[in-house]
């Protein structure tokens, strides 16, 4: 408990720190925490520190953590690849869901949502095989399809840099998916926004911030000893 604490509080100063070195307003970075590392007795711990964000990666432990912390007032995301069988389990408890990386997932989620979720389109900036998203020339096609479904509403892009990227390269990634994202947001397309990005974790937060992020998604940074 005192760890989780000290951890909540060294991170939270980290980030008004980063978000005051890149002279963005205090408020214009959102914390999540991500809980995927613990039980949701730990998690609920950490919640109790003053956290507001929560998120899992994975479908069954959103629902497990959901089911005992839903009382607790928390804004819900889901930030880990989702397959098109589990949607109908688990997107209508969702407040932002973080990985959408292709039109059929956002067709059945057209399909499964009982109202509008905020979704990040993934973006695959590095064109890394092993990662999801799409790549950055595909963004524009995606978007006059996913136009037909009123139930997404997508709120920005969504990004991870590769793990051995060294912090110039993760800068690069980051900064073209900004640009990107502004890009997208001056086409000014109904429910698609394009006004939040989500990227940096407990390694690279402050390269994000940096570099516009709005949502931070950060789990190991918490739970250190
Ligand atoms: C686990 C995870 C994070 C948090 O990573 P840490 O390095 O533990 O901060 C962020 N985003 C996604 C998609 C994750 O799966």
């Amino acid at each position: 408990m005192m760890t989780l604490k000290k951890n909540k509080e060294a991170v939270f100063e980290h980030v008004r720190q980063a978000t005051k070195a890149a002279h963005r307003p205090e408020d214009s970075v959102h914390i999540i925490a991500v809980t995927k590392y613990v039980d949701a007795q730990v998690a609920k711990e950490l919640c109790e520190t003053g956290i507001e964000h929560i998120a899992e990666n994975r479908v069954d432990k959103f629902l497990d953590k959901y089911q005992a912390l839903k009382k607790e007032n928390l804004t819900w995301h889901l930030i880990g690849t989702l397959q098109r069988r589990k949607v109908k389990d688990v997107i209508n408890y969702v407040d932002y869901f973080h990985a959408l990386d292709s039109v059929k997932l956002a067709a059945e989620i057209q399909k499964r949502a009982e109202h509008p979720i905020k979704c990040f389109l993934q973006v695959n900036i590095s064109e890394e095989e092993t990662k999801h998203g799409f790549k950055a020339n595909e963004v524009e096609a995606a978007l006059s399809e996913i136009a037909a479904f009123d139930k997404i509403e997508l709120v920005g892009l969504m990004t991870m840099a590769p793990l051995a990227a060294t912090k110039e390269e993760i800068a690069d990634i980051f900064n073209q998916t900004q640009e990107l994202n502004h890009h997208l947001h001056n086409l000014h397309l109904p429910h698609m926004p394009f006004t939040e990005l989500s990227m940096g974790m407990s390694g690279d937060y402050d390269i994000a911030i940096q570099n516009g992020a709005t949502f931070v998604r950060i789990g190991s940074a918490f739970f250190e000893e």
